[in-house]
C-alpha cells in the first residue's frame, strides 16, 4: 500500500513539531508511540466450507483529551504501521478540530472485493467478538474508512449490543440513518473539506465557479468530493479516478453520471466522450484544484515538482510525503492538510454520537451549519499559526494539535 512506512512519516512529522514548539523530551517520547494496541486473530468460516484466519489490529494512540475515535479499513494490504500513522492522525484530528476525543483506528487484512456479504457479515462479527472489551462508547468507538460501510457499521453495531445485552448506538458512527446513524454523514468528509477549500480559495484569489478540480479515488470521500464542489459552489471536475484508471473531460463532468457508470462497470474508466488518463497523470494536471482521495503516499518527490494545482486538499489521509511537502511549498501551492482537510468525518461522526447520546437527531441543515463552523474555525487556526511562525499548513496544524493535547496530558499529570 505504501511505498513509505507511513509510521515513520509520522514521527518525522512529529518531530519537526516537537522542534517547533521546543516541546519536553518526556512529552515527545509519549507522542511518538501509540498508547496501546491489540492485534487479533479472526476464525471466519467462507462460503466454501473452509475457515479461514484473518488478522486484524484496533491502535488506541492517544486519549489524554477523551475517549478514542478513528474508523476500521478493510484491506489486502493493510499493515500495523498504517493503522499506527491513522491512529495518531486521528488523535492530531480530534484535537485539532477541538472535539473531546482521542484518536484511535482499527483494521483487518482481507479483501473485501472477493467476499460474499455473508463472508463479510461474518467478519466483521467477529471482529467485534474478538476486540469488545476493549473498545465502548465511552472508551473507543469506531467507524467507517476504507473499504467498509455503514452496513458493516450496522452488523459491528449490532454484534456489540448481543454481547452488551441491550442496544448500544453509541459503539461505532457511520451507520445507516434508520440505526442511529447522523444526517450528513455519508458526505461529512467531503462537505467538510470543501469548507476548509472555500476558505482556502478566499486565501489564495481562485474563483471557485467553474474553478477546475481534480478528484483521485472515487469512492465515499472522492464521490462526494466532486458532487459537493459541483452543488456548493458549481466548480467543473474535469478528472477522476479509481484503481482501474482515471478520466478526463475538459467541459467538465456530471459526478452523479460517473457515479451511476461505475456503480454499472465497476469503475469510472470508460465513461462515454472522456479521455483516458493514469493516476499519475491526473495528479499533473493543469487544475485550479487537486483532491487526493484515494489512498496514501501518492504525491512524493518524483512528481511533487510536476503538480500545477493552486490548492491541494488533503481528502485522503497521508497523500503526500515529507520530501514532496517542501516542495509544494515552496512552489507555493497551498496544501490543506489530510488532518484539517478531511476532518469532516470524523466531526459528523462525533454529530452522531452526540445525537444517539440525547436520542435526538438534528436534520442535515443544522449538521451543516455546525460542521461549517467547526471546519472554518480549525481552517483558521491553522493558517494563523502558519503565517505567525512562517511555516507550512502541515507544521502549522502539527502546532495547534500537540499544543492542544499536551495541555490535557499536562493538566491530568501523566508528564
Ligand atoms: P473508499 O473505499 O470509499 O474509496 C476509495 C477509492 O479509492 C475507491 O474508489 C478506490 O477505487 C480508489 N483507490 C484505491 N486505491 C487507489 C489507487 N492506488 N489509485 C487510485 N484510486 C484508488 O474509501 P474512502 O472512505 O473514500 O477513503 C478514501 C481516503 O479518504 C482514505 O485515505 C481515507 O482514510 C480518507 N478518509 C475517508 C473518510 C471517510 O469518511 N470516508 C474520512 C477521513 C479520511
Amino acid at each position: 500500500m505504501a511505498e513509505q512506512n507511513l509510521f515513520e512519516i509520522v514521527q518525522k512529522q512529529l518531530d519537526e513539531c516537537a522542534k517547533i514548539l521546543k516541546l519536553d523530551s518526556n512529552v515527545h517520547a509519549m507522542l511518538r508511540v501509540p498508547m496501546r494496541e491489540l492485534h487479533v486473530s479472526l476464525p471466519v468460516p467462507m462460503d466454501d466450507g473452509t475457515i479461514r484466519v484473518f488478522q486484524g489490529f484496533r491502535v488506541q494512540y492517544n486519549d489524554a483529551r477523551g475517549p478514542t475515535k478513528g474508523g476500521i479499513r478493510f484491506h489486502p494490504e493493510e499493515t500495523i504501521d498504517t493503522v499506527r500513522a491513522l491512529a495518531a492522525w486521528m488523535t492530531w484530528k480530534c484535537a485539532l478540530l477541538d472535539l473531546p476525543l482521542g484518536g484511535a483506528k482499527g483494521g483487518i487484512i482481507c479483501n473485501p472485493k472477493e467476499m460474499s456479504q455473508g463472508e463479510l457479515e461474518r467478519l466483521s462479527r467477529a471482529y467485534i467478538q474478538a476486540i469488545w472489551q476493549f473498545i465502548g462508547p465511552d472508551k473507543d468507538i469506531p467507524a467507517p474508512d476504507v473499504y467498509t460501510n455503514p452496513q458493516i457499521m450496522a452488523w459491528m453495531m449490532d454484534e456489540y449490543s448481543k454481547i452488551a445485552g441491550k442496544n448500544q448506538f453509541g459503539i461505532i458512527t457511520g451507520k445507516p440513518l434508520c440505526l442511529g446513524g447522523s444526517a450528513g454523514r455519508d458526505d461529512g468528509t467531503a462537505q467538510g473539506g470543501w469548507y476548509t477549500i472555500g476558505e482556502a480559495a478566499k486565501e489564495c484569489g481562485v474563483e471557485l465557479k467553474q474553478a477546475t478540480v481534480a478528484v483521485q479515488g472515487y469512492g465515499n470521500a472522492g464521490y462526494y468530493a466532486g458532487y459537493r464542489g459541483k452543488t456548493l459552489f458549481d466548480s467543473k471536475i474535469v478528472a477522476v479516478s479509481d484503481t482501474k484508471g482515471g478520466i478526463f473531460s475538459k467541459g467538465g463532468l456530471d459526478p452523479e453520471a460517473v457515479r451511476e457508470h461505475k456503480a454499472k462497470t465497476g469503475s469510472v474508466i470508460n465513461f462515454p466522450d472522456t479521455k483516458a488518463i493514469s493516476n499519475e497523470e491526473l495528479l499533473e494536471l493543469d487544475v485550479d484544484i487537486l483532491i487526493p482521495a484515494a489512498l496514501e503516499n501518492v504525491i512524493t518527490e518524483k512528481n511533487a515538482t510536476n503538480i500545477k494545482a493552486k490548492i491541494v486538499a488533503e481528502l485522503a489521509n497521508g497523500p503526500t510525503t515529507p520530501e514532496a511537502d517542501d516542495i509544494l511549498y515552496k512552489k507555493g501551492a497551498h496544501v490543506i492538510p489530510d488532518f484539517l482537510c478531511n476532518a469532516g468525518g470524523v466531526t459528523v461522526s462525533y454529530f452522531e454520537m452526540v445525537q444517539n447520546f440525547y436520542m435526538y437527531y438534528w436534520d442535515e441543515k443544522e449538521v451543516h451549519q455546525r460542521l461549517d463552523k467547526k471546519m472554518t474555525a480549525a481552517y483558521y487556526s491553522v493558517l494563523n499559526i502558519s503565517k505567525k511562525y512562517n511555516i507550512n499548513m502541515r507544521q502549522a496544524a502539527y502546532v495547534v494539535a500537540v499544543e492542544r493535547i499536551v495541555e490535557a496530558m499536562k493538566l491530568r499529570g501523566w508528564v
